[in-house]
């Protein structure tokens, strides 16, 4: 008697998994997989159509094209989505159109404290770096962080030392200063002191977004072995203090991939991505949940982030190549390539 009930709930047991397995196959494309793909963002926020001009437009519009072709010809001649990921983002660091690298925002003490992180999704290796004020690209030092130290995350001092013992470009901190961040800075700061009702913890935050002043830069690619990875670098927040870290450097909550399921990098409200894990918890919903990348990124962008508060987007690549942006803001800066060749440059919701 106790075995015929023993097979039974084994029985039981074999079914469900089996209806869960189903339904998670039910859920994925049913497109080929593509070779490769590449998508990438350079901030979300406050970005209005009435706000910019044409010349504007245009100059972000140039440099995600120039970024994202730097990373589709990497991938095109079978480099790793890793080297994709890395030198995609060195572009957008190097242009002060973006809150990563060259163009990073302030801090409250008028320092530019820098964060960025990477993952292999392969082997689930990750390097991340906070608060750095004299490496020039940040990104190369997550990857040495993950390449050629027993680490995961360096911060402050440390990290900048350990950046010149690897033989990365070093810079004078002044390197990183822009008029336009400085001024952004002023104005948060008066912001902050006219407006009695803010408390200080979203001071420096309401501030940036009445300026529109975002621009993290993240990338996530697929590439012709099945290896996804990605990375995000920023200057974080403007009128930051007390060294603060937000969601950038912070391996699932503004960094994550897995083979298993997808590459996401995250921007936007970084206290908020933090608490809501969101990078790792749209791959979770992937692999424990079985949903589509379509439909894990929609809860957790429009749902579960907005519901406690906050806002911003990401971007992200599935296993088949799939490629998504998602966000609750205005709008945010992004670009995709497929393997065909084909490129999507957009900056507003549409
Ligand atoms: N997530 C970044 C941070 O909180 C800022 C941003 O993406 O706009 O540091």
């Amino acid at each position: 008697m106790k075995k015929v009930f023993l097979l039974f709930v084994l029985l039981i047991v074999f079914t469900t998994c089996k209806n869960v397995e189903e339904k998670a196959e039910e859920n994925q494309p049913k497109q080929e997989k593509a070779e490769f793909s590449i998508i990438i963002h350079g901030g979300a926020g406050t970005i209005l159509k009435k706000n910019m001009t044409p010349e504007k437009e245009a100059a972000y519009k140039a440099k995600l094209e120039e970024a994202i072709r730097v990373g589709f010809e990497i991938l095109k001649q079978g480099g790793s989505s890793l080297d994709a990921v890395e030198k995609t983002i060195n572009v957008m660091e190097d242009s002060p159109l973006f809150n990563a690298g060259k163009g990073a925002v302030f801090t409250n003490a008028e320092t530019n404290e820098l964060d960025a992180s990477i993952m292999d999704g392969e082997t689930l290796n990750a390097g991340a770096s906070a608060g750095t004020t004299t490496v020039r690209n940040p990104i190369n030092l997550a990857r040495a962080i993950m390449d050629n130290s027993p680490h995961v995350m360096l911060s402050g001092k440390g990290a900048d030392t350990f950046a010149e013992e690897q033989g990365l470009q070093i810079v004078d901190p002044n390197y990183f200063y822009t008029e336009r961040r400085f001024k952004s800075l002023q104005r948060a700061k008066k912001a902050e002191k006219t407006e009695l009702d803010h408390d200080d913890k979203t001071a420096f935050y309401d501030a940036d977004i009445k300026d529109s002043k975002f621009g993290t830069v993240g990338c996530a690619a697929l590439d012709k072995y099945g290896n996804l990875a990605a990375g995000t670098s920023t200057g974080g927040m403007t009128n930051k203090r007390w060294g603060r870290v937000g969601d950038a450097p912070i391996i699932g909550a503004g960094t994550y991939a897995n083979n298993n399921t997808c590459a996401v990098s995250s921007t936007g409200w970084g206290e908020y991505f933090i608490r809501a894990m969101v990078a790792h918890d749209i791959s979770a919903l992937m692999e424990y949940k079985g949903l589509t990348l379509k439909e894990a990124a929609h809860e957790v962008i429009q749902k579960k982030v907005p519901e406690l508060g906050g806002d911003g987007g990401i971007v992200a690549v599935d296993k088949y190549g799939n490629m998504v942006a998602e966000f609750n803001t205005a709008g945010m800066y992004r670009a995709s390539m497929n393997d065909k060749g084909e490129l999507v440059v957009k900056i507003y919701k549409e």
